[in-house]
């Protein structure tokens, strides 16, 4: 946008100094270009009025108009609330508000016909409408449109008269000044293809639509417009690391073969196989790989990446290896050692509880290059860990790492930028990986080792709980191994823990002659260890645990899994917490027990559980139930700070959008033809505000 969207919004009439400073401080709105982009979350349809009879609670917004036949105050100081009654001719419905009750009250008036819009409830057997929206009937223009727009606002907001009417206003006269002055941003062949709205207009529709589908139109072209330019960084990205960093050639290959032919414990997947494959092909064109492994719990990314880790080993570089927790880390390091004192080589562990002594002398081999492979938490970003000649990443994570710590990893080669490979904890829908990881290449696991028996998963309440202990007792007598899990969350820490301890004492009780092992977050993590070590050694035969094992110890003698509280998890972590079982060939079970009466999108969480095993199955369900901000780890990363889309609904659009992306890059990656006129532009008025646009090194 040119120099008049970046007007600050303090020079918009009606809005001045005052009112700017809160809508910085609330919207984030600075500028008119900020405003124009504050779209309404929602439409209301007004042109329908009901009549007061018809008002029922399931309906999620009505309109009525009537009189007002009653305006009081009720109840005491703190507790005061103003209540009205508005009449048709069909029925009384009663009007509450608890905030800003002296200027409602001035305003309201006994006798007068007003127009009402809001949520109909029902309390104490009468409906009613809680802050509604009411004005005067007949003097008013806003209500004319056929579709009003609702903007998000905030109580402060309000104070200001900032409420949705009162941004909807501020939109109304900025677009009057700005539309001539909106410049088309998509090149005209693009638009014509995916038959889009220009610019102009769909910033017209979205804030005021003539009709339901020229809102659609707007939003469908403003939802393209997003995600293309999301999608043209992400890609343009992956081609700069494709044509201008050079990465280590891994050829040699004698020590994979050996490991292969003499070590490894069991047969790839055809899915292993193949993704191995893309690796070294990846790892053998100069350049430095980006490469994103997605795959289901239990898929086995650990030994793609490790057969990965041995490329670079016989190719005289070093690697890395980072998980998310010590646990993890742990686990990783422990599995890996055996292979690689069998194979002659150097592995060690760097956490944030490693000793000086050891951390110095990791230090020293890493720097002569005796040590080969570096297993670890965040602790490897740190200055002082330098490699003589670090060849492989390997970033095994539950939350996407930002740019600014993958290129902490990038510079721990000086000569040669590392070669980087990303695995996911849990698998996550397309549409976000194209999002969020849109500038890696994408290998896909979609195999489960052979002889894994699927999982059965049911649901069952306290009332059941004899039942389930006697199927404990069932699969204790045929040799197999327990988890029970508890939820702890922070917020509920003491209760959490005191649900824990008292669970643990009735499985001690129904017990008695069975060992049982307990690990919780307040324990010395010594402690834990050596629980957990117990339990894997099977000397004890139930592990009763909060959520600490989720990413923790692979037992695969344990087959049973009992969630307490399913309810309270979600869905990906009920995933993770059930692949901690079914990796051992007997039959395995999950159990989730909740209490009896559950809300709908419980319900659905734990049916889709019982339903399927397919973690991408799952993380489609996860995404459409919580939208993708909330999932794990998306947060911070702000690749997902979207104005307009949703990630869940508009997977076609995505696609669109990234195809256009690549095919633009790969003809003209620096929009030098006039046909991207338009975006080269675009790319220059936002590139002086991202950071991100180009590489950070
Ligand atoms: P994830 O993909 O969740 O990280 P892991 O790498 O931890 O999974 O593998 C899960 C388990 O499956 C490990 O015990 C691993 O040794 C085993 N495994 C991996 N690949 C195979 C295979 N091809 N056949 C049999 N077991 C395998
Ligand atoms: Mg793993």
């Amino acid at each position: 946008m040119n120099n008049f969207f970046e007007t600050n919004i303090e020079f918009l009439k009606g809005v001045g100094p005052q009112k700017a400073e809160i809508m910085q401080k609330e919207l984030q709105i600075f500028t008119f270009g900020d405003l124009i982009q504050y779209y309404p979350f929602r439409w209301e349809d007004r042109s329908k009025i009901y009549q007061i009879k018809d008002a029922h609670e399931d309906l999620a917004y009505i309109q009525v108009k009537g009189v007002l036949t009653m305006v009081s105050l009720v109840g005491t100081d703190t507790k005061k609330r103003l209540v009205a009654q508005l009449e048709d001719k069909t029925g009384v419905i009663e009007l509450v508000w608890f905030q800003s009750v002296p200027f409602i009250q001035k305003f309201l008036k006994k006798g007068d016909q007003y127009i009402v819009f809001g949520k109909p409830n029902i309390f104490n057997g009468t409906i009613n409408i809680v802050h509604p929206e009411i004005e005067l009937f007949g003097e008013n223009k806003s209500m004319e449109g056929y579709l009003q727009p609702i903007y998000s606002s905030t109580e402060k907001l309000r104070r200001f008269y900032l409420d949705s009417k009162g941004i909807s206003k501020l939109q109304r006269q900025l677009l009057e000044l700005a539309l001539n002055k909106i410049n088309e941003t998509l090149p005209k062949y693009i638009i014509d293809k995916y038959k889009l709205v220009s610019k102009q207009k769909a910033l017209e529709q979205i804030h005021f639509p003539d009709s339901p589908s020229t809102l659609t139109q707007a939003q469908r072209r403003l939802k393209f417009e997003e995600l293309f330019y999301i999608q043209l960084k992400l890609v343009k990205q992956k081609h700069l690391n494709k044509t201008s960093f050079k990465g280590l050639n891994f050829n040699k290959i004698p020590t994979v073969n050996k490991f292969y032919n003499e070590l490894l414990p069991f047969e790839l997947t055809n899915a292993q196989k193949r993704v191995i494959k893309e690796l070294y092909a990846d790892m053998n064109t100069g350049r430095q790989m980006n490469r994103l492994i997605q795959g289901d719990v239990g898929s086995g990314k650990t030994m793609v990446a490790f057969i990965a880790m041995l490329m670079a080993i016989d190719n005289d570089a070093q690697a890395c290896l980072m998980a998310p927790t010590e646990i993890l880390a742990e686990q990783h390091y422990r599995g890996l050692e055996e292979y690689m004192q069998k194979l002659g080589f150097k592995i060690a562990l760097l956490t944030g509880s490693s000793k000086l002594s050891v951390r110095r002398e990791i230090h020293q081999m890493l720097e002569d290059g005796h040590l080969n492979v570096l297993v670890g938490t965040h602790a490897i970003l740190e200055d002082k860990v330098q490699f003589k000649n670090l060849g492989l990443c390997v970033i095994d994570e539950q939350h996407r790492f930002g740019v600014a710590q993958r290129s902490k990893l990038w510079q721990k080669n000086k000569n040669v930028s590392p070669h980087i490979l990303v695995m996911t904890a849990t698998p996550i829908p397309r549409t976000l990986a194209m999002t969020l990881y849109g500038d890696l290449d994408i290998s896909v696991i979609d195999e489960m080792p052979a002889g894994r028996k699927p999982i059965k998963t049911v649901m069952r309440t306290d009332s059941q709980r004899l039942t389930v202990f006697g199927f404990i007792r069932d699969e204790l007598n045929k040799g197999r191994q327990i988890y029970i899990v508890y939820p702890l969350i922070e917020e509920s820490a003491k209760q959490d823990l005191k649900d824990l301890i008292d669970g643990y004492e009735s499985i001690a009780r129904a017990f008695p002659d069975i060992a049982l092992s307990i690990v919780h977050g307040k324990m010395r993590s010594k402690d834990k260890d050596y629980e957990m070590m117990r339990f894997a050694k099977n000397e004890t035969k139930i592990m009763v645990a909060t959520t600490v094992i989720e990413v923790g110890v692979n037992v695969p003698n344990a087959s049973v899994m009992i969630i307490e509280n399913a309810e309270r998890f979600g869905l990906a972590q009920l995933h993770q917490l059930r692949g901690r079982v079914g990796r051992g060939a007997e039959q395995s079970f999950c159990v989730l027990m909740t209490k009896p009466n559950l809300g709908a999108e419980s319900k659905v969480r734990l049916e889709t559980m019982v339903r399927t095993n397919n973690g991408f199955e799952i993380a489609d369900v996860d995404l459409h139930l919580r939208g993708p901000g909330d999932l794990a780890g998306t947060k911070q990363s702000g690749a997902l700070d979207l104005l307009i889309t949703d990630l869940s609904q508009d997977a076609a659009i995505l696609t669109e959008a990234r195809t256009t992306a690549v095919e633009i890059i790969e003809k003209d990656p620096e929009f030098k033809l006039t046909e991207h006129a338009p975006i080269y532009r675009h790319v220059q008025s936002i590139k002086h505000n991202a950071v991100n646009w180009a590489r950070i090194s």
